[in-house]
Order: C-alpha cells, then structure tokens, then sequence
C-alpha cells in the first residue's frame, strides 16, 4: 500500500485538511496523522483509518498507477456518448470592450449566428440524436462575445432544438456565460424557457475597480448594470447566477472589498468563482505585466476560497 500522488494537505484553524484532488475525498486530520502521512508511515495508522483511507482514494494499492487511472477518468468523460455537449457562440459582437478580452478587439467579425449556422446545428442535433441510441442528453452553451445581444432572434431556433431533444426522449439543457448588462425579467423567462441550469456573471470589483476592467466600447463602467443583472437573475428565484470574478495584480487587493459589498447587498447566496487572466489569452500583447505568476497562483486561489468562505 501507499499513499496517492494526489492527495494534499493544509492548515485549517486548528487542525490540517486532507484532500484527495482524484476522488474528491476531504478529510479533517491532526498533526500526528499529518506527520504520519508526510513521512509515509501507513503501518502507524489504525487498522479502520486504513480501511476508510482505501475506500476513499487517499492510500493505494502499491500496483495502482494513478496517471493511467486519470487518464481512464480523463478519456472516460472525453468519450462518454450519453450526454451531446455543445458551446455554441450565437455573436462575435459584444457591447463591452474588456481589455483582457480574449477574443481580441473584435474587428474580425461582429455578425451574430446566421440561418445557415442555425440550420447546420439543427440537423447535428437530429442527425446525432437518430445515430446514437445512448445519447440521453443534449447540453448546449450559449456562448459569445455578448450571447444574450440580440438574443429575442435566436429564441424560435432554440426552442426548435429543445422540442427536436424532447420528442425525441431527451433532457435538453442549456447555461450560458454572460457579462450580465443584459439581464432583464424577459430574459429570464426565456432562460427559464430553454430550461438553463446555469448563468455565469463577470463582476471584477467594486465599482471602481470594475468601471475601469469591464467597459462599454465609449469607455463608460458597466458595474450598475451588471448588478441589476445580477439581482434580476436572482429575483427570478429559478436560476442562481455563479459570479465569476476576473483576477490578475490589479484587483486581487479590492477582492475582500468586493465580497463585502456582496454580503452588504444580499448577493452572498451567489456561487463565486475565480478566473485567472492570462496573457496568452488577452488581446494586449503587453497585458503581462499585469498577470498573476503561474507559480504563486495556487497560494492565491488558497488565500481567497478562505476568504469566500468567511
Ligand atoms: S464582456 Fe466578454 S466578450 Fe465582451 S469584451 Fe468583455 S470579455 Fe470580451
């Protein structure tokens, strides 16, 4: 027996929390089991901590090799047949113009989905759902630049697809990512509609830090909208929008303010995740000087899922 590669532990108040990053497992543990597993001295342990421990990923067989095993777990979600999961980018046009935008500035197109595209996605659909019996399935992601500019001209079509799914037997699903300005109740509707089960905001700040992150092409600061949007979409009591917050060196100190402002204006029911801005991934070839250093990444998601959690 040993220990698993991927298990990881750290300080927690008084004691230590031990996670295993391939199966999930979270446990509570002291410094003497901390020391024990550090020094990997399993035959220290009691016998039902080692049972317990086995069942749950954190000691392994001495022949299990765990990169092939996440590689089967890897190829296994890859090539699972039942769910058909599809991002679709309904326009390249947005109505902001974020600097990190990874899309560029937007000068390569600003069309929106054409009735040709629309049709082709369609007769996918169809085509996949009579070819393959063990679809059960059909997760879409509504996707842009803005997807929800223009969105009433997209409504009939996806509507078109959740009837083809439902005749045909199948749970249709959609989420979508969006910068949150346009957000008003008859959105939702149609959300609710298209049966959407999941609504990612960006918000990057308090207003000030945000006005000057998330613009509008004119330079003016989106933060109202985006937290009218945000409180719409939870008044609707039928999706609760995930936060993403945007970091990188210039907003990572106003992070605790943020979140402050959150509880302050009862948005802190709201899921809160955090993206890392890369360069690689931006528009502005000098935008590096702002980006967060790949090694001191995993201290600062630490740093900041505690503060969440207070
Ligand atoms: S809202 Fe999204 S798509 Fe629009 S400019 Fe900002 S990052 Fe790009």
């Amino acid at each position: 027996m040993k220990f698993s590669n991927y298990n990881l532990i750290y300080p927690n108040s008084k004691n230590y929390l031990l996670v295993n990053t391939l199966t999930g497992a979270l446990f509570e543990i002291d410094s003497i089991y901390k020391q024990i597993i550090d020094n990997n001295q399993i035959f220290l342990l009691k016998k039902e901590d080692i049972l317990l421990y086995k069942n749950t990923g954190i000691i392994i067989e001495d022949h299990v090799n765990e990169c092939r095993v996440l590689e089967y777990l890897l190829n296994k979600e890859k090539y699972c047949s039942k769910i058909l999961s599809l991002t679709i980018l309904l326009t390249w046009a947005c109505n902001f113009a974020c600097p990190y935008c990874f899309e560029g500035d937007k000068t390569k197109g600003t069309s929106a989905i054409s009735s040709y595209t629309k049709n082709v996605i369609k007769e996918f659909i169809r085509k996949m759902l009579e070819t393959n019996g063990n679809i059960s399935v059909v997760s879409i992601t509504l996707f842009g630049g803005e997807p929800l500019l223009e969105f009433n001209k997209n409504i009939t079509w996806l509507k078109e697809i959740k009837e083809l799914c439902e005749d045909a037997g199948k749970h249709f699903c959609t989420s979508i990512v969006t910068n949150g300005s346009l957000i008003n109740p008859q959105v939702m509707q149609w959300l609710n509609e298209l049966n959407c089960e999941f609504l990612q905001i960006t918000l990057d700040g308090t207003r000030e830090i945000h006005n000057q992150r998330r613009v509008k092409k004119d330079g003016s600061g989106t933060f109202d909208e985006v937290i009218t949007g945000i409180k719409i979409a939870l008044s609707s009591k039928t999706i609760v929008p995930l936060i993403r917050i945007n970091i990188d060196k210039s907003n990572l100190q106003y992070i605790d303010e943020l979140l402050i402002y959150l509880k302050n204006h009862n948005i802190n029911m709201c899921p809160i995740d955090f993206g890392i801005i890369r360069t690689e991934n931006t528009s502005i070839s000098n935008y590096d000087v702002d980006c967060l250093q790949e090694d001191e990444i995993g201290e600062i998601l630490i740093t900041l899922w505690y503060k969440l959690k207070n």
